[in-house]
């Protein structure tokens, strides 16, 4: 059986002086050193120029600095990029980097490889579980967007919306996004840090405990128990009236605004009765929704609705006074839907 080898973003601070100062070396240098693979985004031991070369060496021989690597690129018509990225043991996930009217880059993340949830309109939620992903390999889709992008555009928001649902991995979630938020790390603010969840009530609970000022998205997609049964089968173990009181304590305990995801499905979803029962659950809530029309999955009967209805489905939100912002679909031409590269090349 092959060894899992130690990747540098695995390390906090503390960890990486610890590996310092078992080098002989002053903890000054874990700060240096940090700051090449974050900072200066180094892709290998032997860029860090002004290190000695005997402690290149020493690194080399320890540690790795990259736990991914690019498998498949996919680019978009509207500029939004897809990568599948090998993991050291062979399994593949897919990461997504995100552009906006500002020039300014969004990094879709995942924090598993598949999914345990299920959800059937998401190619990821048709192939189960795998593992979960380490604090390098979350840290490491950002960095590999970030190695991409060199000097053309910067990333300003970090998004835990790829495979998997991010509280079924709340420690190294967490982890990852200290060193995406610490300034010896990644230094995004908290508040461009969004995790968005299938509705796990353990998670939340313990986010609005957290210090971090981290966004909060939870995915609606209905706003009744027999329909999100089948949309988000997390919702047998999590119902709506035991997840909106949860989502509603996280508001009053963190004074923070939170975000509901609602997918739109022709014919599923999309009614304006179902515009009212969503504008009902949530009214008098301090939160916001973002409607998004589905993308089309491979195989799959979800289907986008007209443009029409969406628009009739957002009027009818706004007019029982429900913040809504309509977002556009990213990457329809390279089917930018969850976990469709992985479906298509496998492993
Ligand atoms: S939509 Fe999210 S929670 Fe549902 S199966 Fe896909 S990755 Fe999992």
């Amino acid at each position: 059986m092959i060894e899992r080898p130690v990747f540098i973003t695995d390390f906090s601070l503390d960890k990486t002086e610890e590996l310092m100062s078992s080098f002989g070396e002053p903890a000054y240098r874990a700060k240096a050193l940090l700051a090449w693979v974050y900072q200066k985004r180094a892709a290998n031991f032997n860029d860090m120029t002004d290190f000695p070369r005997a402690l290149r060496d020493k690194l080399i021989q320890t540690i790795k600095v990259a736990s991914v690597e690019e498998i498949e690129v996919q680019k978009a018509k509207d500029g939004t990029v897809k990568a599948l990225l090998g993991l050291w043991e062979g399994r593949t996930v897919e990461t997504a980097l995100l552009p906006s009217s500002t020039g300014q880059y969004t990094v879709c993340v995942s924090s598993q490889v598949g999914c345990a949830t299920g959800c059937p309109f998401c190619a990821t939620g048709q192939q189960g579980f795998e593992r979960n992903l380490a604090v390098s390999e979350i840290c490491d889709q950002v960095l590999y967007f970030a190695r991409l992008l060199g000097d053309k555009g910067t990333i300003s928001n970090i998004v835990f919306m790829g495979m998997g649902e991010p509280f079924a991995n709340y420690l190294d979630v967490m982890s990852a996004v200290e060193h995406l938020n610490a300034p010896w790390g990644f230094g995004l603010g908290a508040r461009n840090i969004t995790i968005s969840t299938a509705g796990h009530i353990p998670g939340i609970e313990k986010l609005s405990k957290e210090k971090l000022q981290l966004g909060l998205a939870v995915s609606l997609h209905a706003a009744n128990n027999d329909l999100r049964n089948k949309l988000v089968p997390l919702n047998r173990k999590y119902p709506l009236d035991k997840l909106i009181p949860a989502c509603a304590a996280y508001i009053e305990a963190t004074g923070r605004r939170m975000t509901f995801e609602y997918c739109l499905f022709e014919g599923i979803n999309d009614s304006l009765v179902q515009a009212r029962e969503l504008a009902h659950l949530l009214r008098g809530m301090n939160c916001h929704v973002n409607l998004i029309a589905a993308n089309e999955t491979l195989g799959c009967d979800y289907k986008p609705p007209k443009p029409e209805a969406v628009l009739a489905f957002e009027e009818e939100l706004k007019r029982l006074r429900i913040t809504v912002t309509l977002r556009r679909s990213f990457g329809r031409d390279i089917k930018g839907g969850c976990g469709q590269l992985k479906s298509r090349i496998g492993s």
